[in-house]
């Protein structure tokens, strides 16, 4: 079933936004390429108010996309700590390369050309080139989704391939002629302050009128959302080995969960545990405690930590791929949250 675009969808949107959108995000007011390409990805999975103070640390360190590419992915790793989604920052230092080798530095401008980038799908692709180049493209980011499947009232998984093609062909369709980069942020922010997830705040809305959702009393039922897989449960040990102030840092493989960043090392829950102390640190235990496990869950399972703190007083050497930092210094490495959560109860009970 095809459905015909409101022919005031557009214009409706873009008088709402000139009173009612953002206008002073620090990635607005620009055509930089570089800089809305950095906000669009941190931008994904993450809320506004967590990208800002990332997006600043990120851009005073890296102002320009040459800067990027010639640091060292710890460096990178190290200002997305805490953000998530790591590949995201893998894939923007890779990208970054990709620009100054294959394009002397200058980003690409049309949009087919952007998303041939890593890290960067269709939906961000058509932003970055909308904003920076004027580029007419449609978006489909989440809380556009949400958006065009309210007010047009489109039923079915937005994550199916025929609900999602669907979607696309509509939001090419309610394109407008002028004005592409106050429209596409408009529908950004339209999903993002107004058509939310949980409450949509209907009663501010300019689409309240045409909006099938909220005329039909639907808007709980969409977006329909998809039916909840259970998620797997697995258990890792995390060991904790600290001598005086330091603690052993060990770089995981590029690829996995949290790949690249420094964490505790994981450690065989059967095996001796003297032994591999032996073995893989060259060390022995002085003292050891069993700490609060830690619950973790990402997209495809949950994970419980199980901390293992070790004191160990045999010097200290470390192999590569491994690190002795102060806990502070630890802190300031490229870690993920969890290990960030465990450096934070050692200061505490263990300094
Ligand atoms: S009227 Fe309500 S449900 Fe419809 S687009 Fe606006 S906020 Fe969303």
């Amino acid at each position: 079933m095809s459905i015909s675009p409101h022919p005031n969808f557009a214009q409706h949107l873009i008088a709402w936004h000139k009173q009612h959108g953002r206008h002073d995000l620090p990635w607005q007011n620009t055509r930089d390429p570089y800089r809305i390409w950095v906000s669009e990805i941190m931008l994904q999975q993450t809320q506004v108010a967590a990208v800002i103070p990332y997006y600043q640390r990120f851009l005073a360190r890296f102002p320009d996309i040459s800067s990027l590419a010639l640091a060292p992915i710890d460096d990178v790793l190290a200002l997305w700590s805490g953000l998530g989604y790591y590949a995201r920052a893998r894939n923007l230092h890779t990208a970054a390369q990709w620009v100054v080798t294959c394009y002397a530095g200058n980003f690409p401008q049309r949009a087919i050309d952007i998303e041939s980038l890593p890290g960067i799908g269709r939906s961000t692709a058509a932003a970055v080139a909308a904003f920076a180049f004027g580029e007419q493209g449609a978006i489909l980011d989440g809380n556009v989704k949400r958006v065009l499947a309210r007010c047009f009232g489109i039923a079915g998984y937005p994550g199916e391939q025929a609900v999602q093609k669907r979607l696309w062909a509509l939001a090419e369709a309610l394109l407008p002629e002028t004005q592409i980069e106050i429209y596409t942020q408009a529908l950004m922010d339209l999903g993002a302050t107004i058509c939310a997830r949980g409450k949509p705040r209907c009663d501010h809305c300019p689409m309240q009128a045409l909006c099938v959702a909220h005329q039909t009393g639907r808007t709980a039922e969409l977006p329909t959302t998809k039916l909840k897989a259970v998620l797997p449960l697995r258990e890792t040990v995390f060991l904790i080995l600290q001598q005086g102030g330091e603690v052993l840092l060990e770089k995981r493989p590029a690829s996995g969960i949290w790949g690249g960043l420094w964490s505790f090392p994981e450690i065989e829950p059967e095996a001796i545990l003297q032994t591999q102390l032996m073995q893989r640190f060259g060390v022995e235990a002085q003292r050891a405690k069993a700490l609060e496990p830690l619950a973790h869950t990402f997209t495809h399972f949950h994970l419980t930590i199980r901390p293992l703190w070790v004191e160990t007083t045999t010097p200290l050497v470390s192999k590569p791929g491994q690190v002795w930092l102060t806990l502070e210094d630890a802190r300031g490495a490229a870690i993920p949250t969890a290990v960030r959560k465990l450096l934070d109860q050692l200061s505490i009970h263990y300094r």
